[in-house]
C-alpha cells in the first residue's frame, strides 16, 4: 500500500500518518523530518536546507527527490509506505511517478487534508512539544494541565520548532497554496485524490482513512 498525505502544515497529516503507519505496519517517510535530521547533524545537505526551511521556502527539488529515491528502496518499504510532505509540487509529483514506474510500484491513493487557514495558523504557531517525551501541546487548543509542566512525564522543558513562528507559518501556507494547487489538479486527473475534512476529531479522521484503505 503506497500512500501520499497531502495537506498544508498543521493539518494533522503527521498525527494521522503515525497512526496509520502503526495500523498498517508500514513506515512514514517525512521529507520535513529527514531534512530536520540533516540540519541537526549539520551535514552539507542540512546546512544548505536550513536557509530555505527557516524562511518557509521549499528546499530545491533535487535534494528532496534524492532523499525519497534512497529511502523507498529500503527493506522496510517492501510492504508499502506513507509519504508525508512529499511531493509538494508537480515537478516532485512527476519525479515520484517516474520512481514508481521504474520500481514497478503503484500509488494507491492521495489523502488530501483540507482545513481553514485561520485555524491552521493557530494550530501551527501555537504548537509546542515536551523536550523530554515529545508530547505535543498547543497554547490555543491543548495547554498543559499545570502551567509549564508536561502532563505526561512531568518535565518542565518544552521546545518549539524554529519554523513554527507566525511569519514563517504564513509564508509556508503561501508556498503551499501556490505550489500545491497544480499538484492537486495533477492527481485529480489521475483520479487518486481522497479528500479528508481535517477539522474532524483525530479518531474520526483515522476511521475514515482506514475505511478508504480497506476499500482499495
Ligand atoms: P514539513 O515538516 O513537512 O512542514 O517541512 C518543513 C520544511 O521542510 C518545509 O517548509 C520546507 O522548507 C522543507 N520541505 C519538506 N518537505 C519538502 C519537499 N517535499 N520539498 C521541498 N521542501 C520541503
Amino acid at each position: 500500500m503506497n500512500l501520499v498525505f497531502l495537506g498544508p502544515p498543521g493539518s494533522g497529516k503527521g498525527t494521522q500518518s503515525a497512526l496509520l503507519s502503526q495500523e498498517l505496519a508500514i513506515p512514514t517517510i517525512s521529507t520535513g523530518d529527514a531534512l530536520r535530521a540533516e540540519v541537526e547533524k549539520k551535514s552539507q545537505v542540512g546546512n544548505m536546507a536550513q536557509q530555505y526551511m527557516t524562511s518557509g521556502k521549499l528546499v530545491p527539488d533535487e535534494v528532496v527527490i534524492e532523499i525519497i529515491k534512497n529511502r523507498i528502496v529500503l527493506d522496510d518499504c517492501k510492504k508499502g509506505f506513507i509519504l508525508d510532505g512529499f511531493p509538494r509540487n508537480v515537478e516532485q509529483g512527476v519525479a515520484l511517478n517516474e520512481m514508481f514506474d521504474s520500481l514497478q510500484l503503484k500509488l494507491d491513493v492521495v489523502f488530501l487534508f483540507e482545513v481553514d487557514e485561520g485555524i491552521l495558523i493557530k494550530r501551527i504557531s501555537g504548537r509546542f512539544v515536551c523536550g523530554n517525551c515529545k508530547e505535543v501541546y498547543n497554547k490555543f487548543f491543548k495547554k498543559t494541565n499545570k502551567d509549564g509542566i508536561c502532563d505526561k512525564c512531568g518535565s518542565t522543558k518544552f521546545e518549539t520548532r524554529a519554523d513554527d513562528n507566525e511569519e514563517t507559518v504564513r509564508n509556508r501556507l503561501r508556498v503551499y497554496n501556490d505550489t500545491t494547487k497544480s499538484l492537486v489538479e495533477y492527481y485529480q486527473k489521475k483520479d487518486l485524490i481522497y479528500s479528508v475534512d481535517a477539522l474532524k476529531s483525530v479518531d474520526s479522521i483515522f476511521q475514515g482513512l482506514i475505511a478508504k484503505v480497506k476499500s482499495l
